[in-house]
Order: structure tokens, then C-alpha cells, then sequence
């Protein structure tokens, strides 16, 4: 019932479309100023390397704290923003956000990489390299600093505008993710000439079934195999489990993120994660060897 009235979000599943109605409306109207009136958070989710758990960058995640509605999750907002054309608001906090906090990390000697999702809206603007460039310049962020993750669905809606906003942030020297892989928007004809360093396995791969007797992870480690061949890094999304990570090992992956190493959280926790995994200094994903 809930799927057909647009959505999954089972929390919702006995609410009238009537009601979503009303509360797509309601967000809609009490979006703007949302990030001025501070009620936009940025969580952090730890990525980490495969072989020693050592955490090597963090995922930027949106979340609207309404004054009355509690929590609104980014799969609710974000194409709410989009339609209402004010996901360049929402989407410039963040990247502002994202960039202070990154800046204010290596400034303490943590040379960890932030990754931020960009909207469908931003992949298109022809000017969305010169804000990027705009503001690392402003924090004083190295540009491999910064992770723009692209979802493979995004991309492949519009490969000529992608190819020239995300080669234009690699220009930079921005590292490019193509988030949720491999989720049947398939970007495998266009993978050579995307300009892509980091290819985010879905989680969909990574909780793949395993049969007895086949491999654990067969997907996911086919993922692992086209990244090796193209020279681009591979995370795995949304691992949970610890036989998930041992046949990610087994996979050769490089690195993962998940719930099995930590949920996304607010500052201070990343912070005493740093302390507890890395003594305090996180390490960065290595560069592609895509030129
Ligand atoms: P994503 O970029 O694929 O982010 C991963 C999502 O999976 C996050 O959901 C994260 O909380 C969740 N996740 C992480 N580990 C696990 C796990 O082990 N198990 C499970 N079941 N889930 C896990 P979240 O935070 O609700 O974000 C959902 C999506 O919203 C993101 O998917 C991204 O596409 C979008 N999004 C988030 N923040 C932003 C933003 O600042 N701007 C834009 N445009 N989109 C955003
Ligand atoms: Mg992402
Ligand atoms: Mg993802
Ligand atoms: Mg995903």
C-alpha cells in the first residue's frame, strides 16, 4: 500500500494519503530558511579500510530537525527541495558545512576526507564547479579533501551534463564517487569515460543471499574486480554484518561502511571514533590510478 503512494517509507504505512499530502505540503512551505533558522544537521557515517577497520573518511548525511514533525530523513526532503527548487539552498549548507568541518579536522591533524551526495539538480548546473571551487577556497580545503558522491541513477539520466560536472571536479582534484552501483541503473557502458575514482558498491550487493556452496558476496566481489581493472577504489555501502565484511575481505575490497562500524552521528562521536580506531588520526582513501 505504502509503495504505490510513492514511496517506501514503512513508518508512514498507515497514513492517509490524504495526511501525506498535508505533510508534503507543510515541508514544502517550511523549507525555505530551514538551514538560516538551524534547523538542518549534518551527521557523519565512518569509512573505513577493509584489512584493519582504520577509518579513512566520513559521509556527510542530511538530516531537517522540524520544530514539530521530529526528524526528517534526505529520502523524504531532498526531492522536495528539488522540486521546489531549493535544493541549491540545502545543498550549499551542506557543502559549506561539510567543507568547515573537514577544514577544522585537518587543521587537528586528522587528514580524513569528507563525502558529500550531490542532488540531480547540482550534477546539472553548468556552474556547480565554481561553487565547489568557491568554497574549498573559502575553508582552505585541499580539493582531495572532498568526496562528491554521484548515485548511478543520476549519472546515467544525464551522462553529458555528469561527465562534464564531475570531470570538472576532478579537474580540481575533488575525488568523484558513483554512489549506490550496481542497483539496475546500470553506469557499466559509460563507466570508462565517466570520470569516477571511487566506486560505491549498494547495499542491495553487499546483503546479497548467500547459497550454499557459492561464494559469499559474488556481486559484490565482481564490483571489487571491475574496480581493480579500471583503477578505481571500491567501498562497500551498508554492511552490517560481520560474515559481510570477512567475505569482503575475502573479495579483496578496499574499504566499507556500515552499521557494523558505526551509524551516522554527530560530531563529537566521530570524534571519539577517530580516538578509539585511528588514535586520533584517520588516513585517507588512496588516489585512483584513473587519469
Ligand atoms: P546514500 O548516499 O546511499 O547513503 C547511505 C544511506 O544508507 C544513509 O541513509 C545511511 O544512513 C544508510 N546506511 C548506512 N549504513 C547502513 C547499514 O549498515 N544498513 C542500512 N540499512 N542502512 C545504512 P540516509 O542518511 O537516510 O540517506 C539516504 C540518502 O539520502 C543517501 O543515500 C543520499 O542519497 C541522500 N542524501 C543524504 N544526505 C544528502 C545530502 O546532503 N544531499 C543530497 N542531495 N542527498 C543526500
Ligand atoms: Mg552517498
Ligand atoms: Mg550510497
Ligand atoms: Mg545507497
Amino acid at each position: 500500500r505504502a509503495k504505490s503512494l510513492g514511496g517506501n517509507r514503512s513508518e508512514r504505512y498507515d497514513e492517509s494519503l490524504e495526511v501525506q499530502l498535508m505533510r508534503r505540503s507543510m515541508l514544502t512551505a517550511e523549507l525555505p530558511g530551514a538551514d538560516r533558522r538551524g534547523e538542518l544537521d549534518l551527521l557523519y557515517q565512518p569509512i573505513v579500510a577493509v584489512d584493519d577497520r582504520h577509518p579513512v573518511a566520513v559521509e556527510a548525511l542530511l538530516r531537517w530537525r522540524h520544530p514539530q514533525l521530529g526528524t526528517v530523513g534526505p529520502e523524504e526532503f531532498v526531492p522536495i527541495a528539488e522540486a521546489a527548487g531549493l535544493i541549491d539552498e540545502v545543498g550549499g549548507w551542506v557543502l559549506h558545512q561539510a567543507c568547515r568541518r573537514v577544514a577544522s579536522w585537518r587543521a587537528e591533524g586528522r587528514p580524513v576526507q569528507v563525502a558529500v551526495n550531490l542532488s540531480a539538480v547540482q550534477l546539472r548546473e553548468s556552474d556547480f564547479v565554481a561553487q565547489v571551487a568557491a568554497v574549498l577556497d573559502a575553508y582552505e580545503v585541499p580539493p582531495e579533501a572532498l568526496i562528491v558522491e554521484a548515485g548511478e541513477a543520476d549519472v546515467v539520466a544525464d551522462v553529458p551534463a555528469a561527465v562534464h560536472t564531475l570531470g570538472g571536479l576532478r579537474a580540481l582534484g575533488v575525488r568523484v564517487a558513483l554512489d549506490d552501483f550496481g542497483t539496475g541503473h546500470s553506469a557499466l557502458t559509460y563507466l570508462r569515460r565517466l570520470p569516477v575514482d571511487i566506486l560505491k558498491a549498494d547495499r542491495a550487493l553487499i546483503a546479497e543471499p548467500v547459497t550454499p556452496g557459492t561464494p559469499a558476496a559474488p556481486l559484490a566481489e565482481i564490483v571489487v574486480r571491475l574496480g581493480e581493472r579500471l583503477g578505481m577504489s571500491v567501498v562497500a555501502e551498508g554492511v552490517e554484518t560481520a560474515e559481510q565484511l570477512s567475505a569482503l575481505a575475502a573479495a579483496g575490497c578496499g574499504y566499507a561502511q556500515g552499521y557494523l562500524f558505526g551509524r551516522p552521528m554527530p560530531v563529537e562521536h566521530v570524534e571519539a571514533f577517530f580516538e578509539l580506531h585511528a588514535d586520533g588520526v584517520p588516513r585517507a582513501i588512496g588516489p585512483s590510478t584513473v587519469d
